[in-house]
């Protein structure tokens, strides 16, 4: 499968709270003594922890799609039965999408 195609990478650099003490610097596991916290080594206590996100800077591209629908609704399925086929919706062309339309708008 093709991954899709990056149009152009920009990183944003921000600080996030840490995710393994919540932000607080501090963490306890539940063994842990009651009233005790440890020091979290991944932020060494801050609470912060620095994060490098991908800007986004336009739509990437895919080079395995030929066609874009609407995605069927979603249908509940009980165990045992099969998967319908979902009902064929409103279909436009991949460059069409591109150039920023959507399937069944009708433009
Ligand atoms: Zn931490």
């Amino acid at each position: 499968m093709n991954e899709p195609k990056i149009v152009s990478v920009e990183y944003v650099e921000v600080d996030t709270y840490c995710k393994d003490c919540k932000g607080t610097g501090a963490f306890r596991h539940a063994w842990t003594p009651k009233g005790v916290g440890y020091v979290c080594q991944t932020c060494k206590g801050t609470g912060k922890f620095p994060a490098r996100i991908e800007k986004f800077v336009g739509r990437k591209t895919r080079t395995d799609v030929l066609t874009v629908r609407m995605p069927a609704p979603h249908i509940e399925v009980k165990e045992g039965e099969e998967y319908p086929t979902p009902p064929d919706g409103p279909v436009i062309t991949y460059e069409e999408f591109v150039q920023g339309h959507l399937p069944g708008e009708g433009f």
